[in-house]
């Protein structure tokens, strides 16, 4: 009989579709595991990141394959858009190896509100961690991400919007 735990530890093998180097637990998608009597099951509750994303279904059938790998067949997976994903459910473990594979992790608490606001945000370069940093395109190499460029080491790098 396995238990929460166990299923939470299943659950970090599915990668996040936009970023296969995170999993959906340090993602913060994942939001509960629970037995409940009225499923006679386990229900896996979900929050997908960027509603925007095209990666939204497939995570939930990455998550019910996940659990089906593990001989949980008959869990559920339940969806839950409120309240929205936000990248401060992300842990600082997920935003440590972001920032290793050269992507900035989202800064936290401070949603990109600024951009509309025509306050330029600092963004720190991933690689030299220069503050002097300009954004090129509001979208980088997906919906979710920007593209800057560092006027210090002049390396472009993808910086993980902020929601
Ligand atoms: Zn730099």
């Amino acid at each position: 009989m396995v238990n929460a735990d166990d299923i939470w530890k299943f659950l970090e093998e599915v990668e996040d579709p936009e970023i296969p180097i995170l999993n959906v637990v340090e993602m913060g998608i994942v939001r509960d595991v629970q037995w409940r009597e009225v499923h006679n099951n386990w229900v896996v509750t979900i929050t997908p990141t960027y509603s925007g994303c095209p990666a939204m279904k497939t995570i939930e059938e990455d998550v019910m394959q996940c659990l089906a790998d593990h001989g949980l067949n008959e869990a559920k997976v339940e969806t839950i858009l409120s309240p929205p994903w936000t990248t401060d459910w992300m842990t600082a473990e997920a935003c440590e190896k972001l920032r290793q594979t050269g992507i900035a992790p989202p800064e936290k608490n401070s949603a990109d509100k600024g951009l509309l606001m025509g306050v330029r945000k600092e963004i720190k370069c991933p690689r030299c961690h220069s503050k002097q940093t300009t954004m090129v395109s509001q979208f980088g190499s997906t919906a979710c991400k920007s593209l800057y460029k560092c006027n210090d080491c002049l390396e472009p790098f993808d910086y993980f919007k902020c929601i």
